[in-house]
């Protein structure tokens, strides 16, 4: 095991090992970069026989206070970055920090202790975020017995939490007696308890109906503005991916596409909801272009690329036409 440098101004990160190629473009990213970073993360699992890579060195940069949205078909890799993410899975290559911390350095140890109070996780399964003995308080409660604070300030925190995501009313109910929707949102409570960083949810709504769903996604947006945590949520709601500035699609295991969203007032008040859809360029200059594109004007192999001052044109091979004729 060879000792990385310490990361600038993270907190208990450490910057990447050399890598073995001169990266072209820019620095290498460091955990100091922003509040999720992975670089070229790789998970490949491997079982009699067959070999799946789940994500294929997956880039990813997310700022502190950031909501975003992943989006992808099933199968594209998204539970796979939110177990790493989570500290509940390693990656086979690559590098992701969190809140400054390198995921891949982390001892058994920093890995509970990461688990209890940095990042908060929600899955999909109601079942699984809740103990069903407890009453939603109780679960609330649970993950502070080890915090600092005293026993009332634990108690009007959890309070405050219960009432801030809208279900102070199920604070003495046990999850059978609560809606799907309450459920998730005792299971956000729970996971915001000793107030983590980040908050990561793993389709939190795809067990509930559209209206239910809702009030989970506003409680993970009230999470985001009121208590300044970064949120990470995976969905297949497009009801909810247009309501977040920033979704990012997954595709085959690296992040391909994302669509910045914002509101612009003209002069006369009206407010109207721009999105712009940007690919992804990767650290080596890489560019996915979208098939529906390159088949309509017959792209194959290589391309032609000419610099303009302010934008780069991409033009089918010429010469492939000539030698054709
Ligand atoms: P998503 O959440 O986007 O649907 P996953 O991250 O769950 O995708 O899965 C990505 C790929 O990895 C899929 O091909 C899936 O079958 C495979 N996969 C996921 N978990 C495992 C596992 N534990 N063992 C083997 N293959 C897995
Ligand atoms: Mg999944």
């Amino acid at each position: 095991m060879t000792e990385l440098p310490k990361a600038r101004g993270g907190s208990g990160g450490s910057s990447p090992p050399e890598a073995a190629e001169p990266a072209p473009h820019d620095q290498l990213p460091t955990g100091a970069d922003g509040m999720i970073v992975c670089d070229r993360l790789v998970r490949i699992y491997s079982g009699e026989g067959i070999e799946v890579q789940a994500l294929q060195g997956l880039d990813l940069l997310i700022a502190e206070g950031e909501l975003t949205a992943l989006i992808g078909a099933a199968g594209s890799g998204k539970s796979t970055l939110m177990n790493i993410l989570a500290g509940l899975d390693a990656p086979t290559a690559g590098t992701a920090w969190v809140a400054g911390r390198n995921l891949s350095t982390m001892t058994a140890r920093d890995r509970l202790a990461y688990r209890r109070s940095v990042a908060g996780f929600i899955w999909q399964q109601t079942s699984r975020n809740l103990l069903p003995y407890m009453t939603a308080r109780q679960n609330v409660l649970l993950p502070m017995r080890l915090s600092s604070l005293g026993l009332r300030e634990r108690r009007r925190r959890a309070g405050y939490l219960l009432g801030t995501l809208g279900i102070a009313h199920c604070a003495d109910r046990t999850p059978d007696r609560m809606s799907g929707g309450e459920q998730q949102r005792a299971a956000i409570a729970t996971a915001l308890a000793n107030q983590p960083k980040v908050l990561l949810a793993d389709e939190p709504t795809g067990e509930l109906d559209s209206s239910t769903a809702q009030d989970v996604f506003s409680a993970l947006q009230t999470a985001n503005t009121e208590l300044g945590v970064t949120v990470l949520v995976v969905t297949h709601d497009p009801a909810v991916s247009s309501e977040v500035r920033r979704t990012i699609a997954i595709r085959d295991g690296k992040t391909s596409s994302e669509t910045i969203r914002h509101t612009a007032t003209d002069e006369r008040g009206t407010t109207t909801l721009h999105a712009r859809e940007y690919a992804t360029l990767d650290r080596a200059g890489r560019v996915q272009l979208p098939r529906e594109m390159t088949r309509r004007l017959g792209m194959r192999n290589r391309v032609e690329l000419q610099e303009e001052p302010d934008h780069i044109g991409v033009w089918p091979d010429q010469a492939a036409d000539h030698e054709r004729q």
